[in-house]
């Protein structure tokens, strides 16, 4: 073989070598003229625009790589970038190549120029990033958007109002909502029907939304939606307000029946509550406590009680922390027989604050219950007055235990299991366990609410209605529950001497409460002339701070002593 030939073989082993090179990369690499048409490409490329490279660089047939590009601003970016990589630089980009509707992908390029006797031209290495911007997207799509109702979520509404033109001359309204017990309805009716219903108040809020008109629905999280509206004056703000509340309140079909749910809603407005729109979640949220712990249905933002909101916070939070440490405890008020002094006594949480001191129960009962944590703290007040009580009720020196319960727990197992547990383990009589549910809590339409009392019943503790008075209460229902007392609330009680028409209601409901086979308690004594007045009107037991204040099970025992 001639030197030349020699030569040649080798040139011809390279350049097959570089083929096989440049066909085995999973990038496509092409090579462009200085007008942007192809000259050479590998593999990759010629499967990635559906065309061979014949076809690509036959001099007939040309075309700009541009063409083959997304959209028109893909074409561009790429000419700008191919100018650039001509005058010298390496340049890197991404774009989106669209030669057909099947073949749409997005590309990582780089492009630079190369200098070979032929010519100036230019060599461009695409990497696919197809997956990558699918996967960025659906991150996107994630932190703007709730899986379950597939509405907008909290960060997308933040970005809606960060992004709301102030100059639009178009004033901006916030509707937060929350709905109530939606913790309970979890956890009684199991959390796929939760869902479904959270999907179907998404439904229902969305046929109130008019995005033509600038609305935004969001989900804030939970059980928590907020609506965004421009251009609206406050009285259209109360009328959408009414909307919303009569759309949560229709029923919703469920198994077992239906459920009826309430809702708290809190409006905030920009520029009248904040200075700007993205302070109005905070805002529309205050005002939704306010709302709900008012039971109010509807509030709008009142600057001096966010300070409250905040507070309120943080006592959730110490709240969490005193439960989880057992350190709310409960106190014991006795009830005495007007007829033979005969005594029984009521157990009431008390919590003592590390900073704040005694807080009322009528302060973080409820928040115990709008937070779902009531479950859990009548459970340690039930286990830890039964432990103290036992020995009391045992020797017989008290008579009976009387626990308060909320209408939150009906909706919940534990509580059958704690008081039938507590009876065994302390050998306390069922008779001699009081359980006092508000009127409310016996009217419940919570769907587990019957069926819990019923099993209580069948343990065989008592039943009394407490607060009697100051709630809605059909006769014909509390007939229909073997009740043994009802106990008329203390704000009738408190001012009898000075005021007829609570001495007429009190003579009226143990009349009623006689008639009905019920014994009689009256809560709030504060002086022996109001015993007196009770004790004629045939009233059985008395309650209050003249006989005695809630105190702890020494003081109790110390008293008990003294009593006796
Ligand atoms: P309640 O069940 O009506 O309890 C009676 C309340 O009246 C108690 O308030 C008691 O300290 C107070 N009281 C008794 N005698 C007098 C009196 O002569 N004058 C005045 N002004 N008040 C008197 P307390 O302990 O602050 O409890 C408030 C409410 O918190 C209770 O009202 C009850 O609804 C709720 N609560 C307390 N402990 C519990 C609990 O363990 N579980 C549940 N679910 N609720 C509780
Ligand atoms: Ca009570
Ligand atoms: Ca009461």
């Amino acid at each position: 073989m001639s030197d030349s030939s020699l030569m040649n073989a080798d040139a011809q082993f390279y350049s097959e070598l570089m083929r096989a090179y440049f066909d085995s990369t999973d990038d496509a690499i092409f090579v462009l003229c200085d007008e942007m048409k192809f000259l050479a490409c590998n593999r990759t490329t010629e499967r990635w625009l559906g065309r061979s490279e014949q076809d690509l660089t036959h001099h007939n047939q040309r075309r700009p790589i541009t063409e083959l590009l997304g959209e028109d601003y893909d074409a561009e970016r790429f000419s700008a970038c191919f100018r650039r990589a001509l005058e010298g630089e390496s340049v890197s980009f991404e774009t989106c190549i669209c030669p057909g509707p099947a073949l749409k992908r997005w590309v990582e390029i780089n492009i630079s120029r190369v200098n070979i006797e032929a010519g100036r031209m230019v060599i461009a290495v695409a990497r696919d990033i197809s997956e990558r911007k699918k996967h960025l997207a659906t991150i996107d799509y994630q932190q703007h958007f709730d899986a379950l109702t597939e509405l907008p979520c909290r960060n997308s509404l933040i970005e809606h109002l960060d992004n709301y033109p102030q100059d639009s001359g178009q004033s901006l309204t916030l509707f937060a909502l929350d709905l109530d017990r939606f913790k309970e309805i979890n956890e009684s009716l199991g959390q796929q029907l939760g869902d479904s219903i959270l999907q179907e108040v998404a439904r229902r809020l969305q046929r109130l939304t008019d995005s033509a008109e600038g609305d935004f629905l969001a989900r804030l999280g939970g059980d928590e939606f907020a609506l965004a509206t421009p251009g609206i004056t406050m009285r259209q703000a109360y009328a959408i307000a009414h909307r919303i509340h009569k759309a949560i309140a229709k029923p919703f079909a469920i198994d077992s029946g239906r459920i009826g749910i309430d809702c708290g809603i809190g409006i905030a407005v920009w520029p009248r509550h904040a200075n700007h729109p993205g302070e109005l979640i905070q805002c529309a949220e205050a005002a939704m406590y306010t709302a709900k712990s008012e039971k109010a249905g509807m509030c709008v933002y009142d600057a001096s009680v966010s300070q409250t909101s905040a507070q309120r916070l943080q006592l959730v939070s110490d709240l969490r922390e005193a439960i989880n440490a057992a350190a709310i405890r409960p106190h014991y008020q006795p009830i005495v027989s007007m007829r033979d002094k005969t005594v029984h006594v009521e157990a009431l949480a008390r919590w003592r604050h590390p900073q704040q001191g005694y807080v009322s129960p009528e302060a973080f009962i409820h928040l115990a219950e709008e937070t779902g944590m009531i479950g859990v703290l009548t459970s340690q007040i039930i286990n830890t007055a039964f432990q103290e009580c036992a020995g009391l009720l045992n020797s017989g020196a008290i008579a009976s235990l009387s626990v308060n319960i909320s209408a939150y727990c009906l909706s919940n197992t534990l509580l059958v299991s704690d008081i039938r547990n507590g009876l065994k383990k302390h050998h306390i009589k069922p008779a001699s366990i009081t359980l006092e549910l508000t009127e409310s809590a016996i009217m419940s339409t919570l769907p587990d609410a019957r069926a819990t009392l019923d099993d209580l019943h069948d343990l065989g503790v008592n039943f009394s209605i407490d607060d009697f008075g100051t709630g809605y209460s059909s006769l014909s229902k509390l007939k229909q529950m073997t009740l043994k007392e009802l106990k008329i609330d203390k704000s009738f009680i408190m001012d009898l001497l000075n005021n007829e028409n609570d001495v007429a209601i009190t003579r009226a409901t143990i009349d009623m409460a006689h008639a009905l086979g019920l014994q009689v308690v009256a809560e709030g004594i504060e002086n022996r002339e109001t015993w007196r007045r009770l004790q004629a009107m045939g009233c059985d037991y008395g309650q209050g701070f003249w006989l005695c204040e809630p105190m702890p099970i020494d003081a109790l025992r110390l008293w008990q002593g003294v009593a006796a």
